[in-house]
């Protein structure tokens, strides 16, 4: 095969460069059970070198172009599963509705990784603080998930509804690319992470949402509420759970949105109340952003 290289990894039998996503399928399947998809590496390659990676052959998907490409489509945002977080943050296709997508690679405490690490390696990482995986999820992105059968578009919430681990298996199946539909006006997202840094392990808490406003009325018409904690799954809250029954003023919505975080918060991680209260100020952070995006949105009929 034309892609091989030499890994000065003893660990590792066979590196494969591919060239396509068909190639690195067909490269898993040769070696079923024994290969796995290596995305920017920045996760994986020191489980190789220190002994841990499950696989002994691995297949780079990093430079396949068709997934290394930020396109956008009439109604939606297409992001190739390798590209970068550095790549991400240059490009100038991304809309202004979607600059919660910028924001979540700037916030990612990655900053040395960035040229590296994959959107597709962020997600399937399942790292609970990912805020590349909280953002993706509030705006209700699809993956598209290739293997020797075909392929298929889930929900990356979906993916990711174990704690841990991701239900796409990086030996014999490619996250390809993401989807994103374009926000309309009224809607807009944000993104913040809780002040509880220091000594934190696993990386802060962070808070990602997605909302649909009606000023003329005030109300929230539509909200997704993305908690992203150390060891947990994401946490997703939606209307008719933050509302409970009560018109979905700005007001209400803001202060279930802080009692939901500091519960959850409290329930999945124990945590104590004041350190979760870090988590409740993340949130109406991210809730001010994301209602100042949808409010800009109305006023300059952005798409
Ligand atoms: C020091 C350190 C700090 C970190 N801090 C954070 C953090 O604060 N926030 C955060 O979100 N994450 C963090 N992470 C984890 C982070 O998610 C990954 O480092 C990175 O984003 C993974 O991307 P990658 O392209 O390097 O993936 P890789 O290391 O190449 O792969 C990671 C996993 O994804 C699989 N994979 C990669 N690409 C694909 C694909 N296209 N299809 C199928 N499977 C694929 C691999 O098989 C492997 O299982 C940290 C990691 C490290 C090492």
């Amino acid at each position: 095969m034309d892609g091989l290289l030499q890994l000065r990894a003893p660990m590792i039998r066979q590196y494969y460069l591919a060239a396509s996503t068909e190639e690195a399928i067909a490269y898993l399947s040769a070696h079923a059970g024994d290969a796995q998809v290596l995305g920017g590496g920045t996760t994986l390659l020191p489980l190789v070198l220190r002994g841990k990676a499950l696989a002994t052959y691995l297949v780079d998907v990093s430079r396949v172009a068709s997934m290394r490409r930020i396109r956008l489509e009439p109604s939606h945002l297409l992001l190739g599963g390798a590209v970068t977080l550095a790549q991400m943050l240059r490009s100038e296709s991304l809309p202004e509705s979607l600059a919660v997508l910028k924001d979540s690679a700037e916030i990612a405490p990655l900053s040395r990784l960035h040229s590296l690490a994959t959107l597709a390696g962020s997600i399937v990482s399942a790292y609970g603080t990912s805020e590349i995986a909280a953002t993706l999820i509030a705006l209700g992105a699809e993956a598209e998930i290739a293997n020797l059968t075909g392929s298929q578009w889930l929900p990356v919430g979906g993916l990711l509804s174990r704690p841990g681990t991701c239900r796409l298996n990086s030996m014999s199946e490619i996250l390809v690319s993401l989807r994103i539909r374009l926000p309309q006006p009224g809607e807009g997202a944000g993104i913040a992470q809780a002040d509880t840094s220091e000594g934190a392990s696993g990386g802060a808490p962070v808070i990602a949402i997605s909302l649909s406003f009606d000023e003329i009325q005030n109300l929230l018409s539509r909200i997704t509420v993305v908690l992203g904690l150390h060891g947990a799954a994401p946490q997703v809250s939606r209307l008719d759970e933050l509302a409970d029954g009560r018109t979905a003023t700005v007001d209400t919505m803001r202060r279930s949105i802080a009692q939901w975080a500091t519960a959850r918060m409290i329930d999945v991680t124990e945590e104590a109340p004041d350190r979760a209260r870090a988590v409740a100020g993340a949130a109406q952070r991210a809730l001010e952003v994301a209602l100042t995006r949808a409010r800009a949105s109305l006023a300059n009929g952005m798409l």
